[in-house]
């Protein structure tokens, strides 16, 4: 299998670490808020890497972290917690904010048949790890204190920047980081204190071995005594203070727990690329001085018209919000493998509906084949090879619809498309010898439409149509009434 590895700005052939084994780590959520559609696609890539290296006969091991605290607003050591900030706004615990949107992540992940990792870990379970991460930086001559924080010195690392190969002086060009007490630009925080409360009390240190000191905030915390001087709920003791831990530690101090280090290939959005990604790199490099991982692999944005699809544009899509729209979760991933993962998705619901009725076709398609009995053998091959091409999957969707247009026996074709899905998940398993259900949407639309009708409303009733048949789905007028088909 070839993958493009984006620290060597090539593909390369995949060799595993162990022969037949193959180890992953997925930058997971920051559980502050509801996935959106742009998020979701780096899980729906990750889950297609994962299928294709089980499809040809590895062993995967699939880690993939929850963000629950250390993330900040301005992705830098600047600002609010993420999750401190929500539940702030929404008068909650941190833990609760936490745990609600870790749930609905899964359920997230679950909708879009995405295969569980072996391990999702929670950078909150794991602050000793981290401490003992940055103790060891700090041993090395790595970090240094300023007011707020323990910070990574960047300038001791030849190789810095390695992944973007984006130098400092660059970044320094286009920065809005506040440099506050750090040395260097691209310096960045393993702790961070938590910021003093009552705000004029100097901050004590924390008391050794009292780990998990606030574990349970709600039942300990103040009330709120004005808005911006709520004490921090989430925070932690450790040699150089009470506090928190930064973003990028958790990464490193859990891929290594659970994968070793280097592990196979790490993979994440292309934002990770430039801050995140590069500074796991460089925590995980100097600790241990050898690679963290051995592949490098990042997503693309979904574009929104021309925008970025990302909460901070305002222009945020839920998976929930589309399936309440009429849409099944499986035609979002369906327009998701319609682009090869390193190019933008443009994502319209034009497009959407479009893959809505792909995917209902395929379903179709497979519901009339006979039992699988069999093979395609030559189109199987170039199934293969559209995978094996750093995870084609526009081509191997294209082969797909090839495959059911062959003259390949119904039962081959049937056993070949079930192989195929196991790469693609899209869950035409679960589909086969299953009713065709109509979502609610589109009954009411057909409702609505049959009022129409009766009132003689042609316009309206065209229009209902049109609507309805954008979604995937047919009306046939019968005597008894309008019934409702999937295309
Ligand atoms: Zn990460």
């Amino acid at each position: 299998m070839k993958l493009y590895n984006t620290l060597t700005r090539k593909k390369q052939v995949f060799k595993p670490i162990k022969k037949g084994h193959a180890k992953i780590y997925t930058c997971g959520p920051t559980v502050y808020d509801y996935a959106h559609i742009g998020n979701l696609r780096s899980y729906i890539f990750a889950d297609i890497l994962h299928r294709a290296l089980e499809y040809d006969g590895y062993k995967v091991k699939h880690v993939i972290n929850i963000t629950d605290v250390g993330h900040l607003v301005s992705d830098s050591d600047e600002g609010e917690d993420k999750i401190e900030r929500a539940a702030k706004r929404q008068k909650k615990s941190a833990w609760d904010i936490a745990h609600f949107f870790e749930a609905q992540f899964k359920k997230d992940i679950k909708e879009l048949n995405i295969i569980f990792p072996d391990k999702f870990v929670r950078a909150t379970d794991h602050i000793k790890e981290q401490i003992a991460l940055i103790k060891k930086l700090e041993e090395k001559g790595y970090t240094y204190k300023t007011s707020d924080g323990i910070y990574f010195d960047t300038s001791r690392l030849k190789d810095y920047g390695k992944l973007s190969g984006q130098k400092a002086e660059e970044k320094l060009a286009g920065a809005r980081v506040k440099m506050g007490e750090k040395k260097h630009i691209t310096d960045f925080a393993l702790w961070k204190f938590s910021p003093p409360f009552p705000p004029s009390c100097n901050q004590g240190g924390g008391e050794e071995g009292d780990f998990f000191l606030n574990k349970t905030p709600h039942l300990t915390s103040p009330r709120v005594q004005g808005e911006e001087y709520q004490r921090r709920q989430m925070e932690w003791s450790s040699p150089w203070g009470k506090g928190f831990p930064g973003w990028h530690i958790e990464c490193s101090a859990m891929s290594k727990k659970y994968l070793g280090q280097p592990f196979d290939i790490h993979t994440g959005g292309i934002d990770h690329i430039s801050v995140h990604h590069t500074n796991e790199i460089a925590q995980s490099e100097a600790a241990y001085n050898k690679p963290l991982a051995n592949f490098w692999l990042h997503n693309e944005f979904v574009v929104f018209g021309k925008e970025k699809l990302s909460k901070s544009k305002g222009n945020s899509i839920t998976l929930n919000e589309l399936q309440e729209s009429g849409y099944h979760p499986l035609a979002y991933r369906y327009l998701c493998l319609q682009t090869h993962y390193k190019k933008q998705l443009n994502f319209s619901e034009e497009a959407l509906g479009a893959a809505q009725i792909a995917l209902n076709k395929l379903y179709g398609e497979a519901r009339v084949l006979s039992a699988p009995k069999g093979e395609c053998a030559k189109l199987e091959k170039e199934f293969k090879a559209a995978i094996e091409d750093d995870l084609n999957t526009p081509k191997a969707l294209g082969i797909v619809w090839d495959m059911l247009k062959s003259n390949c026996a119904p039962g081959a074709k049937l056993a070949t498309l079930l192989k195929f899905d196991k790469v693609l998940g899209l869950g035409v398993d679960k589909n086969l010898g299953k009713k065709v259900v109509i979502p609610e949407k589109i009954k009411k639309l057909n409702q609505e439409r049959q009022e129409a009708r009766k009132k003689k409303d042609w316009k309206i009733a065209d229009k209902l149509r049109g609507e309805i048949e954008k979604m995937g789905y047919e009306i046939e007028d019968t005597s008894t009434g309008a019934k409702l088909l999937k295309k």
